[in-house]
């Protein structure tokens, strides 16, 4: 479908080389499915709105709390115990009309991920959850689709673009093998407000680069506030790994 040229909203994004209409157009034709929106799935979620993501499913079972508004940026007091996927909804339909949003207010479940991820493009983990995560790997090694892994915590964030729709690609497993069923979280732990942003909106450039048809730097990327320094490393596949070996 061409870009109306009426909407100015887009017209940013029409001068870039790495974006112009033909990549504008990608964006509108996609479908991302969000798993959390907590601190980075709030900064994730705007600018994949913002930008004219065509749909996104927003996917969450908690509620909103006071301890969430440090960092949580698309809730308000007024929120509080409210879904998250409601809220959101409603504060990203109102940034952008062009987008359909769609919700889904339960503990994911393999179940719920083959019935939505099909329809999906691209797919951002951001649940901070190891059992999610790992769910979330065998769900789009199975459907061959892109994936990002992104989390925070302290003074640091953590990507991980996955590609399954590629040949001899690393899935999540092969990186992290046996860790722990629970992650650090973030209340007990703490993570500095701007470095959830810092990670959402990374995770948002990821998915929205890799859709428009960017070349996106594969393997995992560790970003360190204390430092202001970004790290880079390879992911290997592994050949003994549980979810991904033939
Ligand atoms: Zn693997």
């Amino acid at each position: 479908m061409p870009i109306d040229s009426n909407n100015l909203r887009y017209a940013a994004h029409l001068p870039l080389a790495e974006i112009g209409e033909a990549g504008q157009a990608l964006i509108r034709e996609s479908h991302v499915a969000l798993i959390g929106v907590g601190g980075l799935g709030c900064a994730a979620a705007q600018y994949l709105v913002s930008s004219g993501i065509g749909e996104l499913t927003l996917c969450d079972f908690d509620r909103v709390a006071e301890s969430n508004l440090s960092r949580q940026i698309l809730y308000r007091d007024t929120d509080l115990g409210r879904l998250k996927v409601e809220v959101a909804a409603e504060s990203l339909q109102a940034l952008n009309p062009d987008t359909k949003i769609n919700t889904q207010a339960n503990r994911m479940t393999d179940k719920d991920m083959q019935s939505i991820f099909p329809g999906c493009d691209f797919v951002i983990d951001a649940s901070d959850n190891y059992g999610t995560r790992l769910a979330v790997n065998r769900s789009c090694l199975s459907l061959a689709i892109p994936w990002l892994m992104a989390s925070c915590i302290r003074m640091e964030g953590q990507l991980m673009l996955l590609r399954p729709d590629l040949d001899d690609q690393p899935c999540y497993r092969c990186a992290y093998g046996e860790a722990p069923d629970t992650l650090e979280d973030c209340p007990g732990a703490g993570i500095f407000a701007p470095v959830a942003g810092i990670t959402g909106t990374s995770a948002a450039y990821f998915a929205l680069a890799s859709l428009a048809g960017l070349a996106v730097p594969q393997g995992l990327h560790l970003f360190d506030a204390n430092n202001w320094a970004w790290q880079s490393l390879k992911v290997k596949r592994n050949p003994g790994c549980k979810d991904c070996a033939d």
